[in-house]
């Protein structure tokens, strides 16, 4: 019998999985297996200037041949626009939601899940309505930033990093769930995602703790009890710092190549250097 636990890997296929990825997915296979759980496959594909079919399948290949299994047809966020419309809409009707009219420069990340190098910066609030206020939906040339509440201290119990804790608009600040080309950000995709999936434990690199807790002002708005996390920590490089996709020499498919065996990249993705965490 299948039991209560899901969980889900979700790459984004804008290039070829590392180590760190590994890393994490390793986790989240074991952590659903020790559970006798489900494991989804989602692909978060919004970003349609950088992510690519050949690096989705890429990952697939290269999950596979670690071992490492899902359950069903991946779930595609590019087919999905219309629920995170509709997500969208509640949200908005509820007062949560402003149109925002300033400068694309930071808007344009939004689609991908935001990495230490591109945190969407603490918004100054221009545009931010003084009391919760219900916008027409006609504006949709706009982007759409979620109201945080303002000083509340935000909290959760992560399953590998402990008790974690944030005051909205200090590490955050009013962030984008809409863009106004059409797509959700990545925020309320993920969030909508792992609620319509029922995923009870979302396994992701620690990178995401920040995003991790506007994702609980979005469960709250829509109406949900947020699931358990287990932040991964950071696989570092030789010289310390983040492993990025940009450090090609450790791409799976390089070692594949290179003759590494499924037991050896798994034992290197596991014994690899950490980086603590530092907030
Ligand atoms: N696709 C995201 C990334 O690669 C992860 C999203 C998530 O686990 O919520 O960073
Ligand atoms: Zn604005």
């Amino acid at each position: 019998m299948r039991s209560a636990y899901t969980g889900r890997l979700a790459p984004s296929p804008t290039g070829l999985l590392h180590l760190g990825h590994v890393a994490t997915f390793l986790t989240a296979a074991q952590r659903a297996h020790l559970q006798n759980g489900t494991l989804l496959f989602r692909n978060d594909d919004l970003d349609h200037e950088r992510c690519r079919p050949e690096f989705t399948n890429a990952a697939k290949e290269d999950l596979s041949w670690l071992g490492i299994n899902w359950h069903s047809e991946p779930y595609i966020q590019s087919r999905r626009i219309s629920l995170y419309r509709d997500a969208f809409s509640q949200l908005r009707a509820a007062g949560w939601l402003y149109p925002c009219t300033c400068s694309r420069r930071v808007i344009a990340a939004a689609l991908n899940a935001p990495h230490p190098i591109d945190e969407e910066p603490v918004y100054n609030g221009h545009c931010r309505p003084t009391s919760p206020t219900v916008f027409p939906e006609q504006n949709l040339r706009v982007n759409w930033r979620f109201r945080i509440p303002q000083a509340e201290l935000l909290s959760f119990d992560d399953g590998c990093q402990g008790l974690q804790q944030a005051v909205a608009g200090e590490m955050f600040g009013d962030f984008l769930v809409w863009r106004k080309d059409g797509f959700p950000s990545y925020q309320l995709a993920s969030a909508l995602d792992d609620m319509l999936l029922n995923i009870t434990e979302i396994v992701r690199g620690a990178d995401l703790i920040t995003s991790t807790f506007r994702q609980l002002l979005l469960w709250r708005s829509l109406g949900h009890s947020p699931p358990a996390f287990y932040h991964c920590t950071l696989l570092a490089d030789d010289s310390g710092r983040r492993l990025a996709k940009t450090h090609h020499s450790l791409a799976i498919k390089t070692l594949r190549d290179r003759g590494f065996s499924p037991e050896e990249v798994r034992a290197l993705a596991l014994n690899a250097p950490r980086i603590p965490l530092t907030h």
